[in-house]
């Protein structure tokens, strides 16, 4: 019980494009899969999984970076998808997608770096292919953006017709919701793409970050009844306001406004305490 009320905010280092959390949270410290049959539970950014699957290190078209983090674990229809992808990727572009953060052995809230991945259905992937030695995958550290230094323009020289290959081979697997890339990535697509080849385009959302890596968020399994999904993408490419929105300053701070409150850990769903507390 104890591991439940020691959820316990240490810090945090935030901007408001890229949000950092800094926490100390039991969900951190689990390092198996709670039993039982898969269950995706809660939301992305508020949930949890029980019976999660790992990852292999590999497989056809994919390899993995970072295990030591412990963070390969998903729903079955995590790493169904994960190896549909590795093979056609395999068969396109002969080359192996690297895989970074899926869930931990639980799901939750994580001590650093995301704020949602917490129901095992979402997994960053790079958009630099492999092949990388086992060695280089566990100490890799800052994967090479797709967008120039200093980050205003895209990098046609990074980002280039493969990286456009696993965006589109991601969009058109029909378990997936939503693909989240740099805001300047989407309007790079929007501006290149020829007429006629262009619907897979809608589930490619902008985001801050994500220059490195796309991610992407699966819809909720069918035998998770309490997961919840999002709202669907809304209807159209989405090249207009919604990404406009996104190249625009934000409004200057008001002197006057409140303190806002610090970040909490997110409230989870009921049903992820025992998903946390089973032996
Ligand atoms: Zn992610």
């Amino acid at each position: 019980m104890r591991r439940l009320v020691a959820a316990l905010l240490i810090g945090l280092a935030a901007s408001p494009a890229v949000a950092q959390t800094r926490y100390d949270t039991p969900w951190a410290h689990v390092e198996t899969p709670a039993p039982g049959p898969a269950r995706s539970i809660g939301g992305p950014a508020r949930g949890c999984i029980a019976g999660a699957v790992a990852l292999p290190a590999e497989g056809e078209g994919f390899q993995v970076l970072r295990r030591w983090r412990n963070r390969f674990w998903g729903n079955p229809e995590l790493t169904r998808f994960i190896t549909r992808f590795g093979g056609e990727v395999a068969a396109t572009l002969k080359r192996p997608v690297l895989i970074g953060d899926m869930s931990q052995p639980r799901g939750g809230p994580m001590a650093t770096g995301h704020r949602s991945h917490q129901m095992g259905v979402d997994v960053d992937i790079l958009f630099t292919l492999g092949p990388m030695a086992a060695g280089a995958r566990e100490a890799l550290k800052d994967p090479p953006s797709m967008l120039r230094p200093g980050g205003l323009s895209v990098d046609d020289g990074r980002f280039a017709a493969a990286q456009v290959s696993l965006l589109r081979l991601a969009a058109r697997d029909a378990d997936v919701a939503r693909v989240f890339v740099n805001f300047r990535l989407k309007k790079q697509l929007c501006d290149t793409l020829p007429a006629g080849n262009r619907a897979w385009l809608n589930k490619i959302r902008p985001w801050a970050g994500h220059d490195e890596h796309f991610h992407v968020r699966l819809r909720c399994p069918a035998d998770s009844p309490a997961c919840e999904d999002q709202d669907g993408v809304p209807p159209g490419d989405g090249c207009d306001e919604t990404l406009d929105a996104w190249f625009r300053p934000p409004p200057p701070p008001d002197p006057n406004a409140p303190k806002p409150p610090p970040p909490k850990i997110p409230q989870l769903p009921a049903a992820c305490d025992a998903v946390l507390n089973t032996p």
